[in-house]
């Protein structure tokens, strides 16, 4: 008794002891402080009146007289996080747990109760902290899928409007040349050539900002077996496979949920490049591979090329980006921006890793069905 005196005077937390009938026996300096009332004004007096909030009241006389009749109690031996009132009649946030005790034959009910008015105020601030994050990302990503929107609207409304002039240009740089090639000296003839051959590559180039822009623009999903997918971009790309005796093994290729058509041009881009980023000495070597881990699909395309320099593995997937001049490798630098644009659009990421001189493995991922093994 001495012993829990002492422990009962000077415990951090509010002690008190009710007996079966929810009259307080006992009622410690913590206590005092946590509730306004001193130990002489609360002993004797029944629990619910002092401390327990009018709404809770009812609840708490039948889980007493429930636990008394059964020996069942839900929040007995474990903590309850819940509110208690002041004398001063306002409320505070506790911690309780009681444990029920028999004492000459009759039932003592102990409750230890913590002050939690800290902890509880603490993860309200985070909480509302959260809220304003959560907020203000989806306000950000409101704005940038607008920006987005703007932009593919700007480049889809430039390039097709520039086709016109263009093909003005194309086709009186043709008419020259077919009626005044002869009657024109040498130098003439050359800046003629170049008129045609930079108005070509512009035709190139509007006609692939059109192409990306367009992506994606059909929005209807299928189940494409991948296997099916390659085939078909194989058949495509035969001459170019053949003319660069490139071999190219795939296994595990899934079937998934997306676009057809943007899943073939995906393909199509990232062989392309396999095949024409080649070391000039060897053959082409790629492997087409995929993983399935936590319900997505990592593809990866793996080739024995020249490589990509690490300084250079994040631009080379912005439009227009090229590493080298047209002369060394043909191409306008979008088939990434495609590749790219294509995988976000199926809410996968696409990456590269390589070394130069080694080869370069370029790896996306794409959400798996959900009946897929
Ligand atoms: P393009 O092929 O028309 O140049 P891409 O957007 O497809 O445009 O590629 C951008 C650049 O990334 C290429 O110019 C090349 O330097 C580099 N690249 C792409 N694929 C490979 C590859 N498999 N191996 C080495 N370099 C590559």
């Amino acid at each position: 008794m001495e012993r829990f005196d002492s422990i009962f005077m000077a415990a951090p937390d509010a002690i008190i002891v009710i007996d079966q009938s929810g009259y307080i026996l006992r009622w410690n300096p913590k206590a005092e402080i946590l509730f306004g009332w001193t130990a002489k004004e609360a002993t004797y007096r029944p629990l619910s009146e002092m401390i327990i909030p009018q709404r809770y009241r009812e609840a708490h006389q039948k889980g007493m007289s429930h636990f008394l009749s059964t020996g069942e109690g839900p929040v007995l031996g474990k903590t309850v996080e819940i509110q208690g009132l002041h004398k001063n009649g306002t409320e505070i946030a506790i911690a309780l747990s009681i444990s029920p005790t028999i004492i000459e034959g009759k039932y003592m009910f102990i409750g230890f109760i913590r002050d939690i008015t800290g902890k509880k105020l603490l993860e309200k601030e985070i909480r509302e902290a959260n809220m304003t994050l959560e907020n203000k990302v989806r306000q950000r990503t409101l704005e940038l899928e607008q920006k987005n929107k703007e932009m593919e609207q700007f480049a889809y409304i430039a390039s097709h409007d520039l086709r016109e002039p263009l093909r003005t240009i194309s086709s009186f740089a043709a008419l020259l040349k077919d009626q005044y090639y002869q009657k024109l000296d040498g130098n003439a003839n050359q800046y003629i050539d170049f008129l045609t051959q930079s108005s070509d590559r512009m035709g190139i180039l509007i006609k692939d900002l059109l192409d990306y822009s367009r992506l994606g623009k059909s929005k209807d999903l299928h189940r494409i077996d991948t296997y099916d997918i390659l085939e078909e971009v194989l058949a495509d790309l035969d001459s170019i496979i053949q003319g660069n005796q490139a071999a190219i093994t795939a296994r595990h290729l899934p079937v998934i949920e997306g676009y057809r058509t943007e899943l073939k041009l995906l393909f199509q881009n990232l062989l392309t490049n396999a095949i024409k980023f080649r070391k000039r000495e060897t053959p082409p070597q790629i492997s087409i591979d995929a993983e399935k881990t936590d319900g997505v699909w990592t593809f990866s395309f793996r080739d024995n090329g020249i490589g990509i320099e690490k300084q250079h593995q994040e631009r080379i997937f912005i439009i227009f980006q090229r590493l080298h001049t047209r002369k060394e490798y043909e191409g306008s630098g979008i088939g990434l921006a495609h590749c790219k644009k294509i995988v976000e659009l199926h809410g996968g990421r696409i990456w590269v890793e390589s070394s130069p001189g080694e080869g370069s493995t370029f790896f996306l991922t794409l959400p798996a069905t959900t009946d897929s093994p």
